[in-house]
Order: structure tokens, then C-alpha cells, then sequence
């Protein structure tokens, strides 16, 4: 059995598939906040173009990717898709273990599979700059690139606590020509409101998507991307499970366990629908799985109601599973996973009983990256060693039990920016940040009272 499944440039897949053609309930639509009514197509037109809001509502079951997007695709598409042959070997396990590997990419995560599309649909409708807010800064050193490749310009409002401990992102986004901005910052009112209550405020990232969103709002030529959470997003992330679909058919194999982990929720989703179309098609069975980490846990510990994408309360409300949009989440070294809400279409499956969540600490979560960068040789974002832990846990009950798992899961990012967190683990060890159901339902109470026309 090879380590490695690739595929020809010529067999990479030419359409996004949307989930939303195949879903057995459609998930409830996004509302205006003023009107508390389904928000319309002239609601998003401040912040997107029109071809990304049509992608937003779309229940077409393919989407055809550009030629211009397809081209800079190919600068590292297809991803591999690798058998962890040397993980398997040193857990003693049955399990057979795949990974596809997004660390490839210009940004060293699934991030510029929509910052690229994104940039390409408004560089098309005129628009000249797009704004957006990073985390632990893969999104927008992904959309700086992919603005590089347009001739745009790319403003972004990175999370305080990311812009201080990952000061190479922020060097990354400067060299494919993005401006960075420490959020809260002075620049917005709404970071402005939250520096007046809190001048040392970590940030977050629905402080900072209140940031970009709002510059983005007053000004006609400047438009906003988001990195994750909406529909459109995950649709351009089909492209990763597409790609593992195929490669996994290369070998003869079918998933009976897909883990990903989940901040938003898009690289999870980009692996897992192409597979949940199958198994809602009945020709696979697999169990799929959101793996979060215990400091943020939306989908495990959170409500599933009507909320704001960001703090200030600037975004369409959506419906999904949510701390409350003023959740401030602990520090945690995998900023990535730091965003109180989740995506509508992750959370409309989750409720339904189509994937399951699991929330897990980042001590156990970082002992995995260690495992799996010593015996694979690659050191993974902090983010995915949310679903190598669960792998490994998997893998050691399937040495248990003698059973046989396929097991499939997206390592969305490489960690090569990521090595102080890895230093700190190694040198010190990490706090585990796990929250009470009860003090975590009093908050999220609290802030959706406040919601407008809703109960
Ligand atoms: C952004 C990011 C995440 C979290 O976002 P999702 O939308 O949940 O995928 C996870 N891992 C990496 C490497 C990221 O860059």
C-alpha cells in the first residue's frame, strides 16, 4: 500500500458540490436583525458580490469552478492524500489512517481553496480591496494572496492575542502585500467600544469581523470576506473532499470514520459533504464527526438559535450553535478555533443526526501533534490535532477491539508558524480551559436576550 495518493492535474475535480441540493430539510435562512424577516439578496450586497450571494442561497448541486480559479488551484492542487502508515505502526493499530494534507498550499492550510474564488468573483464586479479579520492570521495571510493574484488590496484585522504570539503570520500577510491591524483597534467604532470597557482585551474573532465588516459597510468600493461559517465558504471547500473521494477510490477504500476539526466549520465541511452525499445515497456509511476543542465548545456545549456572526452585532443573524456573540474565548494556542459561533450548514447536520461533535483539551491534542509530526514528519497546525487526537483515540480502541477502521481526516495545515505554541507545550505544558455547562448557559442567556424581534 503506497504512503502517498495522488492525483493528475488533468483528474482534478472542475465543480464545487453543494450540499445544499441533497439535504433532506433545507436549513433555516439567514435574517435581517432590523426586520427579523429572511434577509435578501440586497441585505449582503453592502459587503458581497453577487455571484458569492447566489452561491450563498444556491441549491444547485454543482457549482462550476472558473478557469481563472482553477489555474491558480493548480499552482498545488490536487492535495496528496497520505496513508499514515508510520502512525498507524507506532499506535500498534488495525486502523488504516488517512490524512489529506492542505499544508501545500501558498498559505499552509484549505484557506486559499475560497480566499481565491473570493477575491476572483469581486475583482469581477469592480471591487478594488476587500477587507477581513484573522485569527491565528492562515486566513488572511490566505486572502493577501489571493488578492496578490488580482492586483487587489487586502486589509486585515488580526485577533490581539494571534497578532502578539504569531509574529510571522503577520510578516507572511505584509510579503503578499496585506495591511495588518491589531484588533481591537482605534480604527473602527466597534473596536473602539471594546477597548473603552477593556483596554487589554485578547481580541476575538467576532471582535475583529465587527472591524472589517463596518469598514467594509461604508465604503461602496470596498467589500468583505469571510474565511469560514457561510455557506459559499464551505462549498469552495468541497473541493478537498472531491479530490478524497477520488484518491480514496484509487485504493479501493471507503471511510468508516471521517474526523475533522471545527472552528467555523469549513475544512470539516469541505472534507465531509462529498461523503455525506454519498452516504445519504446509501453507497458508503460512514460515521462523521466535528471534533472542538473543550475552550470553545459551540457545537457540543452551545444552543442552537439565532445569533450574530460577529460581537457588535453588524451580520445577518444566523441560525446556528452559538456561545453568544460577546463569548470571549480563553487564549488557547489554536486560534483558529476561537469563534463563538458555528456554520448554519454544520450546525442544521448536527441537529438533524447526520455527524456527530466531540469537544477535546489541547493538552491531548498537542500530544497527538507531537506523535504525528515524529512519526509522519510533518509538525501540524494546532488546529487539526484536534482531529489527530481523535484519531488516535480511535485508533487505540480499534487496537482493542481488533476491528479494522478506515479512518479519514483533513490535516487542513502545516505548523510551521505555529512552532512557539509547540515550544510552550513541550517546555511548560498547556492549560486546559474547560467550561461549566451552567456558567456557559448563563452567558449565552444573557446575550441572546438582547437579540432583536426575537424571542
Ligand atoms: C482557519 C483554520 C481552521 C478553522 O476554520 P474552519 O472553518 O473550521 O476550517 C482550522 N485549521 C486551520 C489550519 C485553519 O487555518
Amino acid at each position: 500500500m503506497p504512503h502517498k495518493i495522488l492525483l493528475d492535474e488533468s483528474e482534478m475535480p472542475t465543480a464545487w458540490y453543494n450540499i445544499m441540493a441533497d439535504l433532506p430539510t433545507p436549513p433555516p435562512p439567514p435574517l435581517h436583525p432590523g426586520t427579523g424577516q429572511p434577509a435578501g439578496p440586497e441585505d449582503l450586497a453592502a459587503l458581497f458580490p453577487m455571484p458569492l450571494i447566489e452561491q450563498e442561497v444556491s441549491t444547485e448541486r454543482w457549482i462550476d469552478i472558473p478557469g481563472e480559479v482553477l489555474d491558480i488551484y493548480r499552482l498545488w492542487r490536487p492535495s496528496p492524500l497520505y496513508r499514515a502508515h508510520r502512525l498507524e505502526k507506532a499506535l500498534g493499530t488495525p486502523a488504516r489512517i488517512y490524512y489529506k494534507y492542505e499544508g501545500v498550499s501558498p498559505a499552509g492550510s484549505h484557506k486559499p481553496n475560497t480566499a481565491v474564488p473570493q477575491a476572483f468573483y469581486n475583482k469581477q464586479a469592480g471591487i478594488n480591496r476587500l477587507t477581513t479579520e484573522t485569527g491565528a492570521g492562515q486566513w488572511g495571510t490566505s486572502l493577501a494572496f489571493a488578492c496578490a493574484q488580482f492586483d487587489m488590496e487586502c486589509e486585515i484585522w488580526q485577533v490581539r492575542a494571534s497578532y502578539d504570539s504569531k509574529p510571522y503570520r503577520g510578516m507572511m500577510m505584509r510579503t503578499f502585500g496585506g495591511v495588518i491591524h491589531p484588533s481591537p483597534s482605534e480604527l473602527t467604532q466597534a473596536g473602539r467600544d471594546i477597548l473603552a470597557r477593556d483596554p487589554d482585551s485578547p481580541g476575538s474573532l467576532g471582535i475583529a469581523i465587527s472591524e472589517a465588516v463596518e469598514v467594509a459597510a461604508q465604503d461602496p468600493a470596498t467589500n468583505y470576506a469571510l474565511g469560514s461559517v457561510l455557506n459559499h465558504v464551505l462549498l469552495h471547500q468541497t473541493i478537498i473532499g472531491e479530490e478524497a473521494l477520488l484518491q480514496l477510490a484509487k485504493v479501493g477504500e471507503t471511510p468508516d470514520l471521517i474526523v475533522g476539526c471545527t472552528g467555523g466549520g469549513s475544512n470539516f465541511g469541505g472534507l465531509a459533504f462529498p461523503f455525506l452525499r454519498e452516504k445519504l445515497n446509501g453507497t458508503m456509511s460512514p460515521t462523521i464527526r466535528a471534533v472542538e476543542p473543550e475552550a470553545c465548545p459551540s457545537l457540543t456545549q452551545g444552543v442552537y438559535a439565532y445569533d450574530f456572526g460577529d460581537t457588535a452585532g453588524l451580520t445577518p443573524l444566523l441560525k446556528m450553535h452559538t456561545l453568544g456573540h460577546d463569548f470571549i474565548p480563553d487564549p488557547i494556542h489554536a486560534g483558529g478555533l476561537r469563534y463563538h459561533g458555528m456554520s448554519p450548514l454544520i450546525s442544521h447536520v448536527y441537529e438533524e443526526g447526520l455527524i456527530e461533535a466531540v469537544a477535546r483539551p489541547q493538552s491531548e491534542c498537542f500530544a497527538a501533534g507531537v506523535q504525528f509530526a515524529r512519526t509522519e514528519g510533518i509538525v501540524p497546525a494546532p488546529e487539526p490535532t484536534h482531529a489527530l487526537a481523535e484519531a488516535v483515540r480511535e485508533a487505540l480502541a480499534c487496537k482493542e477491539s481488533g476491528e479494522e477502521k478506515v479512518i479519514l481526516t483533513a490535516l487542513c495545515g502545516h505548523g510551521h508558524l505555529d512552532l512557539p505554541a509547540y515550544d510552550a507545550y513541550l517546555t511548560e505544558g498547556v492549560n486546559d480551559h474547560s467550561i461549566a455547562d451552567a456558567d456557559l448557559r448563563a452567558a449565552v442567556d444573557e446575550a441572546l436576550t438582547h437579540l432583536p424581534h426575537l424571542a
